[in-house]
């Protein structure tokens, strides 16, 4: 099959590898839509130091059974399916308290486990979800950043209208505005340094969206919160800059969740957390929300194909994932159809 194999810093070309094999419990799914995550690009990079050459990347994607293992039970050849990236074990303390996320024992598709930007991938059955008939292939790929955003806000303690800043204008963040409606989220005010991720902010529900290049952001949203701040805070960037600014924009007593996963060590006032007795807390994958945002889609509650900037073929990927790297594109979502 063809594949796009991460071989090392900067490089990622389409190889001819061999189709993998189920083995007892997994089937093998053809991929219909990959979506291209930032984590990728990063990973790409080879600065971030989680995903180890070779290794086939792509977490977000939707496809249909193409064979099955002995033993699986749910699935058959031909099916429509949608599969989470995370295996988890299933045993260890945090499967059995319900917080898989946090398995001690987890492994990722498209990171430590061959992923997506593949004609094929091998996954275990406990990974694989149906893919509704009225869902379409794209939305089967974005049901996990989805997931990611839905999870985020499942975690923010919020009440009903309460305004709600989210800061980076990104793929989870866009999302996040979505989510947060959702749960019933008043004024939403988005901050990103990008004019273009500012419009599809807008486009999305944004309320209020603040560029930090054209004026001081947390001034801003104490301008939009009578001075106070806002209650919750979702930080989607994850550098300095605005982990600080997280903190300096909610109120006091308020709830800050982070989500951005970029810097590992950043640099706050530990004194903004202390005095003004913030709750600070993160957020990190999903565990039901899976389910929930495939239902979310279903539904017709949310449509996150509206992110979808990019459409391309798998052999087209090499380059894409480059042009992000280096800056020379700026596509919110990109999917690519092998
Ligand atoms: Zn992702
Ligand atoms: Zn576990």
């Amino acid at each position: 099959m063809r594949a796009l194999v991460y071989e090392g810093a900067w490089q990622m070309p389409l190889r001819e590898v061999p189709t993998p094999e189920p083995n007892a419990g997994e089937l093998l799914v053809k991929v219909e839509a990959v979506g291209v995550c930032g984590s990728d690009v990063h990973g790409y990079k080879g600065t971030t130091g989680r995903r180890k050459p070779p290794i086939i990347m792509g977490h977000e994607f939707s496809g249909t059974v193409a064979s099955v293992g002995a033993a699986v039970e749910n699935f058959k050849v031909g099916d429509r399916v949608v599969v989470t990236p995370l295996l988890t074990c299933g045993y260890c303390d945090n499967c059995r308290t319900g917080f898989p996320n946090q398995c001690q024992n987890r492994s990722g598709l498209g990171v430590n486990l061959n992923g997506a930007y593949a004609e094929y991938v091998k996954v275990a059955e406990k990974m694989v979800f149906p893919l509704p008939a009225e869902m379409s292939w794209e939305q089967g790929a974005l049901v996990e950043p989805l997931a990611v955003a839905m999870h985020a806000v499942n975690l923010t303690p919020m009440q009903l209208l309460d305004t709600v800043v989210i800061l980076g204008a990104g793929t989870i963040g866009l999302l996040t505005i979505l989510a947060a409606r959702l749960k019933g989220a008043g004024k939403i005010i988005v901050t990103d340094t990008s004019a273009h991720r500012l419009a599809f902010a807008r486009q999305l529900g944004a309320d209020v969206v603040i560029n930090p290049n054209e004026q001081d952001a947390v001034e801003a949203v104490k301008a939009q919160t009578n001075g106070k701040g806002a209650p919750a805070v979702i930080e989607a960037v994850g550098i300095t800059a605005t982990a600080k600014q997280s903190l300096m924009m909610a109120r006091n007593g308020g709830n800050v969740v982070w989500i951005g996963n970029s810097d590992p060590e950043v640099t706050i006032n530990m004194q903004q957390i202390v005095t003004r007795e913030l709750t600070v807390r993160g957020a990190y994958g999903f565990n039901d929300e899976f389910r929930l945002s495939i239902e979310a889609i279903r539904a017709r509650r949310i449509d996150p194909t509206v992110l979808i900037e990019k459409r391309a073929r798998l052999d087209e990927g090499t380059q894409i994932v480059d042009d992000l790297a280096r800056g020379k594109a700026e596509w919110i979502k990109v999917v690519l159809t092998p």
